[in-house]
């Protein structure tokens, strides 16, 4: 079998590891020189929505996916007639435009912040009265990692968040003070057989993803997340991995967004899980029965961002992940991820590994 994946960053590239392993190959398009998947099989060199290019990886694979959400939909559209593509277009199509993803979390019951749609300053003054302050006021398009976001604190910052933002369609929403952040990975696959992992508790600095923790010993929420990712799931009629983040509050959940692909807050799942969430996808869409996902204890995942220091790759703690990128301020290079037999132990080791990681930061280097 082969399966053709548009993006060919480190997610293609851990589903590539993974195809490896089911004795699948993969071909990819990526508009870039040397990326990450390059180790992992045929890259076509194009940008995502070249009609040449996709008609290419259609015709010589047997299945389609995608590792990024900002895929245009119209791409796919390009190729639906000639090979199967998933996940479906209808879940991309939500997930790339807030307010949909917002009107879909509503439509199944599925709790989240209060919202206002945005589309001109007085939209702007409008959501601050109804939603209260603080609110943050995101693009309904193109935002990831906490780009295109704006906390709006008191009412004299909505002209500076209506300058930052206002040329593009918003969504404000209530700013939750939550207790902390987590997420669930469900996977269904095309013959509708599901399966979803035990809830990540994610850490983020300034809008990108530090660290996931996972299992998480919170069977109420755990039990709550389940169910509104089996509401997504069977209602898109979805095919592969499918990540939902969501705040805590209590012992209530609010939904933030959905990813519709792999996801770095299940990173940890390729050695803390029986099956991780790469091979998991791949079995989804190839219609293959989906493997366990049970923990193998617990684990911990650090991301490292901007640079991998030479004290990072001498820590001699855990599985380092190099995904082979050029460093860059704010860019995801690799991860680390450790398995231990009690919390306390992870999160012991999460921490040193984290130290090592944040200390050995070059100066005057942040996340973003
Ligand atoms: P997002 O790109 O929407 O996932 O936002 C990135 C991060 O910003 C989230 O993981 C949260 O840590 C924070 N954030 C986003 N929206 C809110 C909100 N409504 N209330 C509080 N924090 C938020």
């Amino acid at each position: 079998m082969r399966i053709g994946i548009i993006g060919a960053g480190q997610l293609g590239q851990m589903l590539g590891f993974a195809a490896h392993d089911l004795n699948a190959s993969c071909r990819y398009i990526d508009p870039s020189d040397d990326p990450p998947a390059a180790v992992c099989g045929k890259v076509i060199q194009a940008s995502y929505d070249d009609p040449v290019a996709l008609v290419a990886l259609a015709e010589t694979c047997d299945v389609i996916t995608y590792e990024f959400e900002n895929v245009p939909v119209t791409a796919l559209q390009h190729i639906e007639g000639i090979t199967p593509i998933y996940p479906p277009a209808r879940a991309l199509q939500h997930a790339q435009d807030r307010l949909a993803e917002k009107l879909l979390f509503d439509e199944l019951e599925i709790p989240l912040p209060g919202y206002h749609a945005v589309d001109s300053r007085e939209d702007l003054d409008a959501a601050a009265e109804k939603l209260g302050l603080p609110m943050v006021v995101k693009t309904r398009r193109m935002g990831y990692d906490g780009k295109g976001q704006f906390v709006v604190k008191d009412i004299g910052q909505l002209d500076a968040a209506w300058a930052a933002l206002g040329t593009q369609s918003l969504v404000a929403e209530q700013f939750v003070p939550f207790d902390y952040e987590v997420s669930c990975i469900g996977v269904r696959r095309v013959s509708g057989d599901t399966a979803i992992y035990p809830l990540s508790r994610n850490v983020h600095v300034e809008g990108i993803l530090h660290s996931a923790r996972s299992p998480v010993d919170a069977p109420e929420l755990t039990a709550k997340a389940s169910d509104y990712m089996h509401r997504l799931l069977d209602h898109l009629d979805y095919v592969g991995v499918l990540a939902l983040e969501l705040f805590v509050v209590g012992k209530d959940l609010r939904a933030n967004e959905f990813a519709p692909r792999v996801h770095n807050s299940g990173h940890w799942s390729i050695e803390g899980s029986e099956t991780s969430q790469f091979e998991n996808h791949l079995r989804a869409i190839l219609d293959l029965p989906l493997g366990s996902t049970a923990s193998k204890g617990y684990a911990g995942m650090v991301n490292l961002i901007g640079h991998i220091s030479p004290a990072t790759r001498a820590l001699g703690v855990g599985v380092l992940h190099d995904y082979g990128k050029t460093s860059r301020p704010g860019r995801k290079l690799g991860h680390v991820t450790v398995v231990a037999d009690s919390e306390e132990q992870c999160d012991a080791l999460v921490e040193i590994i984290d130290k090592t990681v944040t200390q050995s930061r070059k100066p005057g280097e942040t996340t973003t």
